[in-house]
């Protein structure tokens, strides 16, 4: 199973194989599973099916590794958009629906400039948050780009102290970061992580991982900050639910995350038993690298996608 998963995140990151995958006639309905939609419309739509369902979400915009400013100002330009469509809708009231934004997709990797330019766009995102009355929260990508992420998230967070940032419990370094950021204020998502990485830099074995995770959570749950425990892992969940309340922490403290349609009757339980639970929707066109990391976590659900792959139309 991990060959599989390493070949599918290889696969994430090819231009080869991304051509191929979005020009076979793949089945939406596998698509369809991750992605409710393309456009600024499916997205809020989305968000008011879920937040009828006693859930909150956090919406991402598709696309990553932009090379091009064009396209960077185009992904700031759409989360402008779909924020002011969330407050018409009136649906950011209370924080009920924020965004989480890839720096990668406004510009982080635009060169020398990147960052500066990524600041930038992240910096207009949040002023359109602010004005909408809600938050935003940066995605973490691949470990080369933590420095320079958690370095905007520090300068975002002087105007906007309300800026969440993600933390991967595969990093070695991750135990640090979770100490220097369980402060007041601080809004930290932790998960296991999604990429490829090196062992020099990330621990390989998904045990590790998993006691990596519940290291971190130990140290949010005790912190002062607002831990956002994103995973889809029973165990874990439950592991959350212990530490709340070993640190007497009361529900609305802390919130538990998973994406859009995965374990969906999980989201609705914990919702229900009176925890705050956010929904990670994703939506646009861009949906390649999501997908295929979604299909890495997931090896049950190659089968049916290699099948739609050669499937004739
Ligand atoms: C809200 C949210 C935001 C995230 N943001 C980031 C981010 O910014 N950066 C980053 O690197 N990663 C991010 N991730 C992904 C994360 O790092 C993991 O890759 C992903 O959540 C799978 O790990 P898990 O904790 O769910 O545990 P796993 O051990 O992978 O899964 C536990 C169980 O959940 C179910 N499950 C998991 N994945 C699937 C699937 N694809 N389809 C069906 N069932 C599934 C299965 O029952 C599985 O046994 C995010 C995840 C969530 C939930």
């Amino acid at each position: 199973m991990d060959v599989l998963r390493e070949a599918l995140l290889q696969a994430a990151e090819s231009k080869q194989v991304r051509g191929l995958v979005e020009s076979a006639p793949v089945s939406r309905a596998v698509v369809r599973r991750y992605v409710p939609g393309t456009a600024t419309e499916d997205a809020v739509s989305a968000c008011a099916d879920l937040i009828g369902q006693g859930l909150t979400t956090t919406l991402d915009h598709l696309g990553e590794d932009t090379t091009d400013i064009t396209q960077a100002r185009a992904v700031r330009d759409a989360y402008r958009a779909v924020l002011e469509a969330l407050s018409d809708a009136g649906l950011t009231l209370g924080g009920r629906c924020e965004v989480s934004v890839k720096l990668s997709a406004v510009g982080q990797a635009l060169g020398p400039d990147g960052e500066k330019i990524a600041l930038e766009h992240a910096h207009e995102i949040c002023a359109g948050a602010a004005a909408a009355e809600t938050t935003v929260t940066l995605d973490m990508e691949d470990h080369t780009t933590t420095d320079s992420t958690l370095s905007i998230l520090r300068e975002l967070r002087r105007e906007y102290p309300w800026v969440g940032a993600v933390l991967q419990a595969y990093l070695y370094r991750t135990e640090g970061d979770c100490v220097d950021l369980a402060n007041e204020g601080s809004r930290v998502r932790l998960c296991k992580g999604a990429y490829r990485e090196p062992e020099s830099v990330a621990y390989a074995s998904k045990r590790d991982v998993d006691l990596a995770y519940v290291r971190c959570a130990r140290t949010l749950m005790a912190g002062k900050g607002y831990p956002m425990l994103a995973t889809h892992d029973p165990r874990l969940v439950d592991i959350g639910n212990a530490l709340a309340v070993q640190n007497k922490r009361p529900q609305g403290s802390y919130e538990f995350q998973m994406l859009y349609g995965i374990r969906p009757n999980e989201q609705r339980r914990l919702a229900a038993d009176g925890e705050t639970v956010r929904v990670y929707v994703p939506y646009g066109e861009d949906w390649y690298g999501y997908f295929m990391r979604r299909l890495a976590e997931r090896p049950a659900n190659v089968g049916f996608f290699l099948r739609s792959l050669v499937t004739k139309k």
